[in-house]
């Protein structure tokens, strides 16, 4: 990748070079003169001893030439003590002036003795005066031209730490380049950005055949999905410079130095060109003008986002710079910045499916050495809604799992120590649950397990543990076969009547419930809740949709909105209650049925804290097998 126009250090020495010229000229190295300077008095009796041959007064001091060598005068040597180092003949001495004072003693001693007295407004020489004036000035400016120019170089060449941080305003990848074969799953967004490519690599041919190029793309989708990545592998791809910017390092920033970067990064950009120019978080910036949001404080922004219309305004249609902009709150979005011949393209980067999730852990992991035991469709089917970033961060706790028992490499083992980690948060070590507590978890998630393991509709258990983590006690971990995109009705139910096993196996083993299952709870509910009013799966409402989400669900940013009469309302929540309770009586029904096994693989959860689906299944079919053969 070109390396543009780095010249850093100049500017800094520079910088450096008037600092201690400016502290030099202020401490007065090139001042006055090299007189020592004298207490008041001394210099009065000096002069009242008649050893001065001349003086010079300004307005803030008096220099005295004092006589050359010669025979000391009578009176000083009667007093000797009060001279204890006479001044060498010939010297020149100096003291201040008492401001404010008429009759100034030193100089009407002078005037009286005669001595040669020559006045001048003041000693310092005009270049050292102007100095004075220019220093500062120069200083100031190359501050702020240093703070404009992106610290100077950015990094460590910056003139002053202090500035550094803020001022880091575009890389041009200095890092290694990003490729497509470093970025997974996100495949269509991809797709779309190859044609970018192509035309910074042969503008001309595009230009040859009439074709319009997009100007401005803006990627948009969630969290951690890759969209800063992707516009990276797209310079890396194109090989070309890249300026990068992130909206919301600036915005907090003096005002006027935002637009400044903005003005800045584009001159820049056009003298590179062909190039890309990010404006990563551009919503930072481009937020919508008006509204409550648009009082005093946000001038800053409003400036800054002015600047940035007027250059993607102002810009050469034939100039090859490829505009990108990355945001995850596109609703939040000025709709000046959308128009055409601005952010006019838009580019989704949705979290990815099943098949792109394991991709991207065999992108993280292909430079990792992994067991052959590795399955990492299984970690990938462990991990729905999880974006790129928390595929990253699971191989690295991965690899760190295997650190920590000292592995030479990284065995599936250490995924599913990560997964736990990442999904259920640290083991909690120091909880101090009493038995019977511990034996009402394993219970419970007994009940989970033994339910999901009953119903063919339900996701496969995968594991059940009772090891208190950060955000449970205990946990039934379940990974659907594929990746679903339509439930069925069944299922559904299947999703509920597990949720609701928890509780129900409390109730059958212990008489009373527990606060435990307040989450399973809300989950069910929500699921039966959604059945009715927008699935159309109640018989008693019927098709309606009585609820629907506004806001973005692509970010999952939604709040449900009613459709219906209050009194609908009335029976939707009728209509949950009946739901829940008749799917409750039938999840606690089939475990009514295995009451022995609910008991044997809570036992068996006591004593080894996880068990795989299969165990658990075995150990409680081996029991009820065994009640049935018994009361036969
Ligand atoms: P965003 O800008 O969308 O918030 P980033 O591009 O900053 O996300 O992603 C953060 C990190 O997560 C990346 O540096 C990369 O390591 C990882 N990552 C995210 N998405 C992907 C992906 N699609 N493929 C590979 N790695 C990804
Ligand atoms: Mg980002
Ligand atoms: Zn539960």
């Amino acid at each position: 990748m070109p390396e543009v126009n780095p010249k850093p250090r100049a500017w800094s020495w520079l910088f450096y070079a008037f600092l201690i010229f400016a502290a030099l000229a202020f401490s007065g190295v090139f001042g006055p003169t090299g007189a020592r300077t004298v207490p008041y008095d001394e210099a009065v009796r000096l002069v009242e001893q008649g050893r001065v041959e001349s003086a010079s007064i300004t307005a803030d001091d008096v220099v005295l030439r004092l006589k050359p060598e010669g025979p000391p005068p009578a009176e000083t040597s009667k007093k000797p003590s009060l001279l204890p180092t006479p001044p060498p003949k010939g010297e020149e001495v100096r003291t201040g002036r008492i401001p404010g004072v008429e009759q100034e003693p030193l100089v009407s001693a002078l005037l009286t003795k005669d001595v040669a007295v020559d006045a001048q407004p003041s000693r310092t020489p005009f270049w050292v005066m102007a100095l004075w004036w220019i220093v500062p000035l120069v200083a100031i400016n190359l501050l702020f031209f240093a703070a404009f120019r992106r610290g100077a170089g950015g990094g460590v060449g910056g003139p002053l730490g202090l500035t550094r941080a803020k001022t880091r305003l575009y890389d041009r990848a200095a890092r290694e380049p990003v490729h497509f074969s470093d970025v997974a799953g996100v495949d269509e967004a991809k797709d779309e950005l190859v044609e970018v490519v192509d035309f910074l690599k042969r503008p001309a041919r595009y230009r040859a055949l009439g074709g319009r190029i997009p100007r401005g793309i803006l990627l948009v989708g969630p969290p951690g999905t890759g969209k800063t990545l992707l516009a990276r592998a797209v310079a890396g791809e194109a090989e070309v410079p890249f300026f990068s910017l992130n909206a919301s390092e600036f915005v907090e920033m003096f005002v006027g130095l935002g637009a400044a970067r903005v003005r800045d990064l584009f001159n820049e950009a056009r003298k590179s060109a062909p190039c890309i120019v990010f404006i990563d978080e551009i919503d930072a910036v481009g937020r919508s003008r008006g509204g409550l949001g648009a009082l005093a404080t946000h001038d800053e922004r409003e400036q800054t986002l002015q600047q940035l219309l007027a250059e993607l305004d102002g810009f050469d249609p034939r100039a090859t710079v490829i505009l990108m902009a990355a945001t995850n709150r596109p609703e939040v979005l000025d709709p000046a910045l959308l128009r055409p011949g601005r952010f006019d393209r838009q580019v989704i980067v949705d979290r990815p499916d099943l098949a792109g999730r394991e991709a991207i852990l065999a992108v993280h992991g292909r430079r990792l050495p992994l067991g052959s035991d590795v399955n990492l469709g299984a970690v990938a089917r462990r991990t729905p809604g999880m974006a790129g970033a928390d595929l990253a961060n699971i191989v690295n706790e991965a690899a760190l799992a295997a650190a920590r028992r000292s592995g030479t490499e990284i065995t599936q083992a250490d995924f599913e120590d990560a997964l736990d980690r990442v999904q259920l948060g640290l083991r909690r070590r120091g909880i101090m649950m009493t038995p019977g507590e511990r034996r009402r978890v394993a219970v419970h998630e007994s009940g989970h397990a033994l339910v999901a393991l009953a119903l063919p509709e339900a996701d496969p258990v995968e594991r059940v543990s009772i090891v208190a983590r950060a955000v449970s006690l205990g946990v039934t971990i379940q990974v659907p076969r594929d990746e679903r995109h339509v439930l069925t009705e069944t299922e559904l139910e299947a999703r509920v009547m597990v949720l609701l096993g928890g509780r129900a196996a409390e109730e059958l083993c212990d008489g009373s419930p527990s606060t435990g299952a307040h989450d399973d709870l809300g989950r069910a509910t929500a699921i039966v809740r959604e059945m009715i009013t927008r699935f159309g799966m109640s018989r008693r409402l019927g098709l309606p949709a009585l609820t629907r989400n506004v806001g973005a669900p692509l970010l999952g940013l939604t709040q449900e909105e009613r459709l219906c009469s209050d009194e609908t309302a009335r029976e939707i929540d009728e209509e949950v209650r009946d739901r829940l309770a008749e799917l409750f009586g039938r999840a606690r029904a089939l475990l009514e049925g295995q009451r022995a096994g609910l008991q044997a693989a809570a036992e068996a959860l006591l004593e080894r804290e996880t068990l795989t689906g299969a165990e658990l299944k075995r150990v409680a079919d081996e029991a009820t097998a065994r009640e049935r053969a018994g009361a036969a």
